[in-house]
Formats: C-alpha cells, sequence, structure tokens
C-alpha cells in the first residue's frame, strides 16, 4: 500500500457488517479499501452461528447460493431446562418446531464463520474492494475534529472521505473508546450489563450421525437452545446448531453476572454437555475448536451516535443486536449495506459531511432494526433483575408438568387440583404479574 492513497471509504473489519458495506460501495464504483486484522477474513470470528439468507440475498443476488453455507435449518427446538434446589438437572420443557416447508424456502443456514467470511470477503474483492488481511487498524486518525482515515499496524496510514467502522466488540478499548473527536470519546466504556461473554466448541461428528441424533433428513438441520439451568441460572442461552459434519456448541451469559458468580463461560460449557439430555446427543464427538467472544447486549439505549465527521459505525460495534432472538449477523449486513448506501450518496453529491452522513442514522431508524432494538429494549434487563423467571417458573411448571403426566391412581381432578394448590402456594399472583411484566418488556 503506498503511502497517503486516499479512497472513498476505508472500512474496518471484514465481518458481515463490514463486508456488506464494501461490496454495496464497490458495486456502484467507489474506491474502497476492506482492512482486516485476521491471517483472513473470519479466521477469529465467532459466532454460534445461525445466517439468515435473505440479508445476504440482498447484498449479492443470486450468488448468496454458492456461500459455504452449512445446512438449512429444518426444525427450531427451544429448552427450558430445570433443577429442583442442589439436585442434579432432571427435566426440561421444550418446544419444538418442525417446518417442512423450510425445505423448499430455507429461511436460515448453520455456518462456520472462519469458511463464511472468508467467501463472503471474496465477493467484495470481485465487486472491486481492495481487501487486506493481516492488518491491524491501530486508530482513526483525527484532523481538525474530523476522522479522515487510519494507522495501520503496517505502518501505513490510509486516508479516506469516510472510515465505515465495523470493528465488532472485544473485551479490550476498541477504535470507538480510543478516538476523541470535540474532547469526547466515540463511543463510552461498555458496562458489563451491556455485554454477554460467549464460548464455542466445535465437535466432529459424523454427519449420518448427526442426522440420527437431532431427527433430520441428509443434508438437514436442527437447532437447540437451552435456558434456564442451562446457564445455571444466568441470563442468557445454551445451543447446539448442526453442521455438516460438525456440532457448534456454546452460548454465554452477562459478564456482570459472571463477574458477581466467579463463574466462567466454560463453566457454563461444561455444565451444559454433561447435562443428562445433552450428553447423549454429543457423546463421541471430538472437540477441533474452542472459541470465546463477546455480544452486545445494551439494547437500543446501549447504541452509541453511529455517525459523526468522516466517521460511520456498523454491526456489532454500534450494538445492533437482538438477543432474544439470536440475531447479529443479520443486522450486521444490513447496517453494513445502508452504510454503504450513505456513502454512495455521498459521493454523489461530493458532500462528506456530518450534516450529510446523518443519512445512515435516519435509514436505521427507518428500518426493522431500530424498530426491533426498541421492542427488545428491556428484554435484557427484565432478566437481569428476575432471576426467578429463569430458575423458580420452571421449576414450578417441571413439578405441574409431572403431576399432570404421571399415571399413579390419582384421579384427574385430585390432580387439577393439586396443581392448582401449588402454583397457589408459589405465588400465583406473582407470577401472574411477572408474566405480566415479561409481555410488557416486549411489547
Ligand atoms: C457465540 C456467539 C454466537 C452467535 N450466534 C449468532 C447466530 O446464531 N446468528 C446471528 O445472526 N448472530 C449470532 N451472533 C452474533 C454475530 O456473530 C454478530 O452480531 C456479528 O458477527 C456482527 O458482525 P460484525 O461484522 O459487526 O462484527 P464481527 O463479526 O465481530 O467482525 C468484526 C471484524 O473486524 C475485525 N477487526 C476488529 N478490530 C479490527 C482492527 N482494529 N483492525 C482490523 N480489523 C479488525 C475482526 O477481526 C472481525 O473480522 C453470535 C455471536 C457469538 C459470540
Amino acid at each position: 500500500m503506498a503511502d497517503e492513497e486516499k479512497f472513498d471509504a476505508v472500512v474496518v473489519g471484514a465481518g458481515p457488517a463490514g463486508t456488506a458495506a464494501a461490496i454495496t460501495m464497490a458495486k456502484a464504483g467507489l474506491q474502497v479499501a476492506l482492512l482486516e486484522r485476521g491471517q483472513k477474513p473470519g479466521s477469529k470470528n465467532v459466532m454460534g452461528g445461525i445466517l439468515y439468507n435473505h440479508y445476504l440475498e440482498e447484498i449479492v443476488g443470486d450468488a448468496w447460493k454458492q456461500a459455504p453455507l452449512e445446512r438449512p435449518i429444518i426444525e427450531e427446538r427451544r429448552w427450558m431446562m430445570t433443577r429442583r434446589w442442589m439436585m442434579t438437572p432432571e427435566a426440561y420443557i421444550g418446544l419444538d418446531y418442525k417446518n417442512l416447508r423450510n425445505r423448499e424456502h430455507p429461511h436460515s443456514f448453520s455456518v462456520l464463520r472462519a469458511k463464511f467470511d472468508a467467501w463472503f470477503a471474496e465477493q467484495a474483492e470481485k465487486a472491486g474492494a481492495m481487501v487486506v488481511p493481516e492488518t491491524v487498524v491501530e486508530r482513526l486518525i483525527v484532523k481538525n475534529n474530523r476522522v479522515v482515515g487510519v494507522a495501520t499496524g503496517r505502518g501505513d496510514d490510509l486516508y479516506s472521505e469516510v472510515v465505515v467502522v465495523c470493528e465488532g466488540i472485544g473485551l479490550g478499548a476498541g477504535l470507538l473508546e480510543k478516538t476523541v473527536i470535540d474532547g469526547r470519546p466515540l463511543r463510552r466504556k461498555l458496562r458489563a450489563n451491556e455485554v454477554a461473554m460467549a464460548a464455542k466448541e466445535i465437535m466432529q461428528l459424523e454427519p449420518g450421525l448427526i442426522e440420527e441424533r437431532f431427527n433430520c433428513e441428509p443434508g438437514e438441520g436442527c437447532t437447540i437452545e437451552c435456558f434456564g439451568d442451562s446457564t445455571m441460572g444466568m441470563s442468557g442461552f445454551m445451543f447446539i446448531y448442526t453442521n455438516k459434519d460438525t456440532l457448534s456448541v456454546g452460548g454465554g451469559a452477562l459478564l456482570s453476572e459472571f463477574n458477581a458468580t466467579l463463574r466462567s463461560p466454560n463453566d457454563l460449557l461444561e455444565h451444559f454437555k454433561n447435562h443428562p439430555s445433552v450428553k447423549p446427543l454429543l457423546r463421541g464427538a471430538e472437540t477441533v475448536e474452542y472459541l470465546g467472544h463477546l455480544i452486545p447486549e445494551g439494547g437500543y439505549r446501549g447504541i452509541p451516535k453511529v455517525y459523526g465527521p468522516g466517521y460511520l459505525v456498523c454491526g456489532d460495534a454500534a450494538m445492533l443486536s437482538n438477543p432474544v432472538h439470536r440475531e447479529g449477523s443479520n443486522l450486521a449486513m444490513e447496517s453494513g449495506r445502508l452504510a454503504g448506501e450513505t456513502v454512495i450518496h455521498a459521493k454523489e453529491a461530493e458532500d462528506f459531511s456530518e450534516r450529510r452522513l446523518a443519512e445512515y442514522r435516519g435509514k436505521l431508524d427507518h428500518s426493522w432494526i431500530m424498530a426491533d432494538m426498541r421492542k427488545y429494549d428491556k428484554a435484557v434487563p427484565l432478566l437481569e433483575h428476575n432471576p426467578q423467571l429463569l430458575t423458580k417458573y420452571p421449576q414450578v411448571g417441571d413439578r405441574a408438568l409431572d403431576e399432570f403426566f404421571r399415571v399413579d391412581g390419582a384421579s384427574k381432578w385430585d390432580k387439577q387440583a393439586k396443581i392448582f394448590k401449588m402454583l397457589r402456594k408459589e405465588g400465583l399472583f406473582r407470577m401472574g404479574w411477572d408474566t405480566f411484566k415479561a409481555l410488557w418488556a416486549m411489547k
């Protein structure tokens, strides 16, 4: 890279957000550099992960069919795991949804980011972007209170009209926290209850065994997401996703709760893998990779300023994620696309002022992204401050269902009366009030 090269846009980070932004701008003929610190795009990235093809198609068109996707998701399972006080886990309450229409029209696929991100970045290169791996952006260059480029670990400075920051989130201070304009950092330090800490193992298992154990047809996939005792009652969830010849097994919870309980994501993972309902699914599967990462959970209120003089912020770096629906990659791609469109309009108008770049915030505000962010703004605090939703209530449900299903000589009238008495003793009014609060938080 030559010194003082000037691009229309420099994009920091080749994750879903950065690559989507780079493809959108390069397709419109803009000069774009996409910088990635990993040896290859994706080599450092972590996701469950389920990817939603609708958003991919919006960016690369029919080429999405060539993407290295693992299995289309035909069945979604949600389990609420329970444990009675100080006892070993004995039950889970499940909701399984198998939708065979997904065979014809899949809307989500399991993916492995190391493969997917590399392919996605290739599409950016094909569109005309300059993709530069093994390049750490060490700081944003600020002149006269405007971001004018980036300084890289290779000793090069790259200049551009706009820097699109798609660095994701990490434990250390990122570029946004380090950069100061008008005496203020571009993003404040994250609080421990605004991020989840997650760990994931990729476990190798023969495709035939995956299909047998997860009740899938050859090539098809399933998700299992587990709440309650799976995270030892902390706000978060654990998952198993089926890939072609591996399983993605992982999950996480709020960093503040790890700090308070002195537990680690690895404790959670071991606890989950040894749950009697999970262990048989993983039997014989060999761990081939172990990964850890943060997930933004600050909700709508946690979103930083996403545009400013000479910069835009997308994806996880902008705290755009919906943990209730385990969506993040799609918010990243869509926000990257909207940022790309904003830069294209700025280029057409030859006006890269902050006022012009504010178009990006307007686009976000009018999109489903902000609608969803507002809708679930209170969801994570609700779980954080009401642990009974993930501990006591699943136990009560377990006891009620045990009574309901057990055939033991008692009449159904007796059983019904016994269940009602138990619910009254456990606080029927409180449970009703908490259910109302939960529904209200997600209205
Ligand atoms: C365990 C786990 C499970 C998840 N499961 C799902 C799921 O099932 N479905 C879903 O939709 N979402 C899921 N997510 C969320 C999803 O992974 C993120 O929302 C998404 O990856 C955000 O994309 P991004 O491009 O903003 O950031 P990232 O994917 O984090 O990409 C950021 C990129 O920037 C690079 N980078 C960072 N700093 C620099 C620098 N200074 N210089 C150069 N490059 C840099 C990084 O190497 C990386 O490539 C999951 C997340 C985790 C942790």
